[in-house]
């Protein structure tokens, strides 16, 4: 099966501004920044999209929100806020079919999201 996007990223075929990785996921900054500070952190395995995460990856799943948090806070969020956010198939807006979380600060998000 062909790499995805992020799996291309995590093996350095496409370059790209990482600012967090370790064994289990990676975290870079994002090419179209929606925000002063949007950052990307995915799991290296290539898990689709979060509705086709098996219950065998609940301990990834943790991990990644936690790794997403602390590299919030590391980019300096914490006392602002930030918002995390996975698009989940077409009417969720996502366009890598590889999972993810955008890390979104450094303005003032509205809510509802568009
Ligand atoms: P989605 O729309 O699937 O939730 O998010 C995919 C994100 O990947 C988008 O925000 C898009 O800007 C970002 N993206 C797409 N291609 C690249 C790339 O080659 N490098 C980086 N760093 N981000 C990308």
């Amino acid at each position: 099966m062909s790499k995805t996007l992020f799996e291309k990223i995590a093996a350095r075929e496409i370059p790209t501004q990482i600012v967090f990785e370790d064994d289990l996921v990676l975290a870079i900054r994002d090419i179209n920044p929606q925000a002063p500070t949007h950052l990307l952190i995915f799991p290296k395995k290539p898990v689709p999209r979060i509705a086709e995460a098996a219950p065998a990856d609940h301990q990834l799943l943790g991990h990644l929100l936690l790794k997403a948090a602390e590299v919030a806070e590391k980019a300096g969020l914490n006392q602002s806020g930030y918002r995390l956010v996975i698009n989940n198939g077409p009417a969720g807006g996502e366009t890598v079919p590889h999972l993810h979380c955008h890390i979104l600060g450094g303005r003032q998000l509205i809510w509802p999201p568009g």
